[in-house]
């Protein structure tokens, strides 16, 4: 079974698939991933240059952020270029990496565009780590010392979580007031069971 785990900005999807993992599920954490194939797929290399350049990569090889980021923040239609070419790489790579996992009742997908990006529809179950927006922001400020503009602006771009909810299957909530290890125990043992019925 292949189950992804998505949620906004700073909800806690990292912390969440951290929990998953120490149940013994393995988890594939996209947007790491996605990074590392922006230096390392060929094919993804050259797309990224034609499409912003030779400037995209620095001397050394490595992927040039903040050009990236400046140039794709700012233009719509260049940042969904820039995700056409990235999503599908991530894709083949994430369903390489699913094959590879024997001997596990489900993999987890961590992903923080898999709805935006339709990669949802490839999973069997969907779950979504819910926080309130507030929170979200204090969180990411703290966690990467930015503003609370530059994380307004990226929430800004996301699906709306209620939104999220309401097209997955469970729904974690961190709030800090419920406890995340029993909400991801209790999803652990519904997807064991219904992987034991063998009905996804
Ligand atoms: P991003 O979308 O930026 O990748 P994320 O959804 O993966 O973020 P995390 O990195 O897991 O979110 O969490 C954001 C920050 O909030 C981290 O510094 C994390 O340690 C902290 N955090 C997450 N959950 C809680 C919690 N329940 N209580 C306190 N801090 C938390």
């Amino acid at each position: 079974m292949k189950v992804g785990l998505t949620g906004g900005i700073g909800s806690g999807k990292t912390s969440v698939a951290k929990v998953f993992e120490t149940f013994g599920i393995p988890v594939y954490y996209a947007d790491d991933r996605a990074k590392s194939l922006m230096v390392s797929d060929p094919a993804l290399v050259e797309g990224i240059k034609k499409l912003f350049g030779a400037e995209a990569y620095k001397a050394d090889g490595f992927l040039n952020r903040t050009y990236i980021a400046e140039k794709a923040f700012g233009d719509d239609n260049l940042l969904k270029k820039l995700e056409a070419l990235v999503h599908p790489a991530v894709l083949e790579d994430g369903n390489k990496w699913h094959e590879r996992q024997k001997n596990v009742p489900y993999t987890i997908k961590e992903a923080a565009l898999l709805f935006e990006s339709g990669n949802y529809r490839a999973m069997d179950k969907v779950i979504t780590v819910f926080a309130p927006l507030e929170m979200r922001i204090q969180r990411v400020m703290e966690r990467d010392q930015s503003t609370r503009e530059a994380v307004e602006a990226r929430a800004a771009k996301q699906m709306p979580e209620e939104e999220k909810a309401r097209l997955s299957d469970f729904v974690i909530t961190n709030d800090g007031a419920s406890s995340l290890i029993m909400q991801v125990w209790d999803i652990h043992e519904k997807l064991l069971a219904l992987n034991a019925s063998g009905t996804p």
